[in-house]
């Protein structure tokens, strides 16, 4: 069973919560108890970066992340 990670827009609250991808996402926050979940996509997902290569890279399996030869020196 895949694991979600959660997010309050309301009062920033942060939970897992194991679902089966056939259950509803959960909305309500039990902090605060306000309708502001949002289910956050983390880890090998999605990067939002904005440079369109996230997805194809996503299928591949894998990123490269050295491909540091940047200014980091
Ligand atoms: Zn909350």
């Amino acid at each position: 069973m895949p694991i979600y990670e959660y997010q309050c827009q309301a009062c920033g609250h942060t939970m897992e919560a194991m679902q089966r991808m056939s259950d509803q996402p959960l909305t309500i926050c039990p902090q605060c108890e306000q309708a502001q979940l949002q289910k956050i996509i983390s880890r090998s997902g999605f990067q939002l970066k904005g440079e369109g290569w996230y997805v194809t890279d996503f299928k591949d399996g894998k990123h490269k992340k050295d491909t540091g030869t940047s200014s980091s020196e």
